[in-house]
């Protein structure tokens, strides 16, 4: 078995077709799903790329790993922590990425995500001639095929890494406008005067001139950009698929489909970005594609984290070395061995402001941490009732105290159980808080 992990960056679940949404985005992912196994409560750990990927890479909690925001590399646990592609490496494996975290970034570079690769292809020095921050799904094929020609008769692990539905969003020409149809200019379709203002002012987010469009005023034509990047994005998936068809090793590999957080699409006033530990931002995907190997069409109600994600390609890879992981193998819930993984979810956020969340298939309890010098003017404590309120408008705290008092309980006691497992160490989210927050996100 070989596996190959795509992670598009800052992809979010809920603009993807076979996550319910009315555009077809996604018809190459659909078919992933129709043909495997997709997870439909699938949750990253926090709102931004380091943390997530971390979890990624290592199978433990940020708490643990303690990298939760970007560029936190003084902070990460590195007598403790190992890669998983230490792991498959060292089980004899060859291990291949194309990606360009571990020398991208503004301040500190992700290093620790190179660890354990045979071949790191970076493509950071490309990215800087060519004056781009982002590198699109069809770009690291065109890096990604020759490595699989060339190891196709040994089992491998590759991992690639995508910006495709990271702002600036902008997409190849033949998907830009296939799903827009207004006048660019013609409107603020945000439904209510404070709305407009927010857009108009731009206070947190990135906005449309960053885009390269010539000032568009209707947010449904950026949202339909965005649409857009993940029908790109799709389409090279696609290729992927075909590719391995083509080289005779399709039969052989799990393609698993994922990404580190999602996007703020006007949600909570925030045109665009990803802040805040809502579902926008923390709603993933995840879809497995191996058809010979796991059921066809199957679609999981647990829920599914980040962290589960090492453990579960250890599994694949037939590697039994997992100890280290505080995640949990989604191998005998895709078999239907099992039926449920967890009651909770966990994340956290740390751009602008700081806040731990918890979440259940039904509620989110979101707490604000105190001390961060960014501290907004609202509830310090929020639940939400995901189902009947999935976009989180109506903070229902002091409708359902109960529920917030029993889902805040079960945040403390998981945190107290966590650094008890590293006596002495503070909890990152408040250590680095005190030590002050780079404004910066990714
Ligand atoms: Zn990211």
């Amino acid at each position: 078995m070989n596996v190959i992990l795509v992670v598009i960056d800052t992809l979010r679940a809920k603009n993807m077709s076979c996550y319910g949404y009315a555009k077809k985005t996604s018809s190459n992912i659909d078919r992933m799903a129709s043909e495997g196994v997709l997870f439909a409560n699938s949750f990253g750990h926090a709102n931004n790329t380091h943390p997530t990927f971390t979890t990624i890479f290592t199978g433990v909690y940020p708490i643990t790993h303690r990298v939760v925001r970007m560029n936190a590399q003084y902070y990460l646990n590195h007598d403790k922590i190992k890669m998983m592609t230490e792991l498959i490496r060292g089980a004899g494996l060859t291990t291949l990425a194309v990606d360009n975290l571990a020398t991208a970034g503004r301040f500190v570079k992700a290093a620790w995500l190179k660890r354990g690769f045979d071949v790191y292809i970076d493509y950071s020095e490309i990215n800087k001639k060519e004056n781009r921050s982002i590198r699109r799904l069809f770009e690291i094929n065109e890096l990604a095929f020759p490595l699989l020609e060339e190891v196709k008769s040994k089992p491998f692990f590759m991992f690639l890494h995508s910006w495709d539905t990271h702002s600036p969003y902008n997409p190849r020409e033949q998907f830009k406008h296939m799903w827009y149809e207004g006048d660019p200019n013609g409107r603020i379709n945000l439904g209510s005067r404070e709305g407009r203002k927010t857009l108009e002012k731009k206070p947190t987010g990135r906005t449309t001139p960053s885009m390269k469009q010539p000032d568009p005023r209707d947010v449904e034509y950026t949202i339909a950009h965005y649409d857009a990047t993940i029908t790109d994005a799709d389409a090279a998936l696609g290729d992927l698929i075909t590719k391995l068809q083509e080289l005779g090793i399709a039969q052989d590999t799990m393609v698993i489909l994922t990404s580190d957080h999602g996007e703020n699409l006007g949600e909570h006033q925030i045109f665009f970005g990803h802040r805040w530990p809502y579902d926008d931002c923390i709603y993933i995907p995840m879809v497995f594609w191996c058809p010979k190997y796991i059921p066809q069409g199957k679609r999981i109600e647990a829920i599914a984290q980040q962290v589960d994600l090492a453990p579960t390609i250890l599994e694949l890879l037939g590697i039994e070395d997992r100890a280290l992981f505080e995640g949990h193998s989604l191998v005998d819930v895709m078999k239907g061995r099992a039926s449920e993984t967890y009651k909770y979810a966990r994340m956290h956020a740390t751009y602008p402001d700081v806040r731990r969340a918890i979440r259940t298939k039904q509620y989110k309890f979101i707490k604000t941490i105190p001390g961060c010098p960014y501290e907004p003017d609202w509830p310090k404590r929020e639940l939400y009732d995901m189902k009947s309120d999935p976009n989180e408008v109506k903070n229902i705290i002091d409708n359902a105290p109960d529920i917030a008092t029993e889902l805040e309980s079960e945040m403390d006691r998981w945190v107290a159980e966590e650094l008890s497992k590293q006596p002495g160490w503070l909890d990152p989210l408040i250590e680095q808080a005190r030590h002050g927050w780079l404004t910066y996100e990714n």
